[in-house]
């Protein structure tokens, strides 16, 4: 028999933190499962990307339905003949089928939600934008983490999560974001559980976030829609970034050399937007995720 593989002690710590990491997430879904929040289907179609559900055990998930027991789910994989050791990445196809057709007969089936992403260089409202859609749209605004200082306006928890580089850094290690990118010396992050959990039970989600983090959704999640926001004109924007007020001279020189850069992504979203009036582009927004 092959011998297992030497680890440094570095690849032994990441295996351990990826470890609890699944373990953590596991335990979150089978709460899900058991308050009802999420249903079978929504674990089936979540076991395509999520590596922690996908290495579930099919008796481990079945018996966190709330309703079934050790006994039922035995049972039941004993008919269907799905082996007690099974994962659900293992599920055959038309075992999927009879699962489904197990469990969704009595639940709700939900579509899911649509996920719009708002990029665009910095000053060009994005966050006036998602204000306004918060208020008038139906829409979950995803609150991002970031290592960057409140500003004095910014409230914790409302506008962003305020953490440090250190927490920053280990929620990285325990895989906890769908998304992550540095921006002006700062980290800025999406958790992954909320984003997910909205649009499964049939929410639009907004993420307003930087190019880079843009373009790791979609590579997760090729269903979102890309929405980049450009300025009417590139000396509105200038006007914009001084009239917000909240950068000194050198950062405010620094936000502008990096949006003439991300002022080129554009041809690479699904959809572009003049940001000439905000009620405007938030309509349109309404309509990309009906
Ligand atoms: P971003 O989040 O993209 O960095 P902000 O939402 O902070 O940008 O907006 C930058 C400044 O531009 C703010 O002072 C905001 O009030 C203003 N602003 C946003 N959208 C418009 C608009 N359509 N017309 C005029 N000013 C706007
Ligand atoms: P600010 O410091 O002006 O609030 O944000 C700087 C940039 O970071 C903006 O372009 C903003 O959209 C982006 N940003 C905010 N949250 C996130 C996030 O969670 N992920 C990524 N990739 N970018 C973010």
């Amino acid at each position: 028999m092959a011998l297992p593989p030497r680890l440094t002690d570095e690849q032994r710590l990441k295996a351990l933190e990826k470890a609890a990491a699944s373990r953590k997430r596991r335990a979150y879904i089978k709460s899900e499962l058991k308050s009802g929040s999420l249903v079978i289907d929504n674990i089936l179609e979540l076991s395509k990307t999520d590596e922690a559900v996908a290495n579930m055990r099919v008796r481990e998930l079945l018996e966190s339905l709330s309703g079934v027991g050790k006994v039922r789910a035995l049972t039941l994989m004993e008919r269907l003949e799905i082996s007690p050791t099974r994962r659900v990445k293992g599920l055959g196809r038309h075992q999927i089928t009879q699962i489904r057709n197990e469990f969704m007969k009595s639940s709700h089936a939900i579509s899911p939600g649509k996920l719009l992403v708002l990029s665009g260089p910095g000053g060009v409202g994005k966050s006036t934008v998602a204000k306004k859609l918060r208020e008038v749209g139906d829409f979950w605004v995803s609150v991002s983490y970031t290592t960057r200082q409140p500003r004095s306006n910014e409230v914790n928890g409302r506008d962003y999560h305020f953490v440090s580089h250190e927490v920053f850094q280990t929620m990285i290690n325990n895989g906890e974001f769908l998304e992550w990118a540095e921006f002006a010396g700062n980290r800025y992050g999406t958790t992954q559980d909320k984003v997910e959990q909205a649009l499964l039970l049939g929410k639009n989600v907004l993420l307003e976030i930087e190019i880079a983090g843009a373009k790791q959704v979609k590579a997760h999640l090729p269903q979102s829609i890309l929405v980049f926001l450009e300025p009417p004109s590139w000396e509105e924007l200038v006007s914009r970034l001084e009239g917000r007020g909240t950068d000194d001279e050198v950062r405010r020189a620094q936000r502008l050399e990096l949006a003439q850069a991300e002022l080129d992504a554009a041809s690479s979203f699904d959809v572009v937007l003049v940001n000439d009036e905000v009620e405007g582009v938030v309509q349109k927004l309404i309509e990309l995720a009906s």
